[in-house]
């Protein structure tokens, strides 16, 4: 655990200085905005859905470092995806983050996703680094007319 925790502190932090697919999307299909009011966490989410496929996402906002750093990680792995595999993916990092600490998480269910487990040390960050999933989700499941703020 302590490998995962010592890689979790370094992938946050190169995250958070280099957030990938940081800013808007000009042809984005559908936005989702999302707030986690315990840590003041605000995430917009730009995503290009092109057939059954995430063909695009971006994301911008203000929040800590692990929000941060975890809608970078999200973004770049669910880029390319179906929206079957995005949503499983939902879940199975819904499951990582609220298995207890004591507990192994199945890592080769979530990839690279794994260091977010660490998260798990800090009980009131695991919202931190849920938020840009929730995003996703209302993202990927809603009705553009509906999400389309703008
Ligand atoms: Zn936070």
């Amino acid at each position: 655990m302590s490998d995962l925790s010592d890689l979790y502190q370094e992938v946050i932090l190169d995250h958070n200085r280099r957030p990938r697919n940081w800013g808007s999307l000009a042809d984005a299909t559908r936005t989702a905005e999302g707030f986690n009011p315990l840590c003041g966490d605000r995430l917009k989410l730009h995503v290009r859905i092109d057939g059954d496929r995430v063909a695009g996402i971006a994301f911008e906002g203000s929040g800590c470092a692990i929000s941060k750093a975890s809608a970078s990680l999200m973004t770049d792995a669910v880029k390319g995806k179906t929206l079957g595999e995005a949503l499983d993916l939902f879940d199975r990092v819904h499951i990582m983050l609220t298995t207890p600490i004591d507990e192994a998480v199945d890592e080769a269910a979530v990839g690279k996703l794994a260091v977010l487990a660490g998260v798990r040390e800090f009980p009131t960050r695991v919202k931190c680094a849920s938020l840009a999933w929730h995003t996703l989700k209302s993202a990927i499941t809603a009705s553009p007319e509906v999400a389309k703020t703008e």
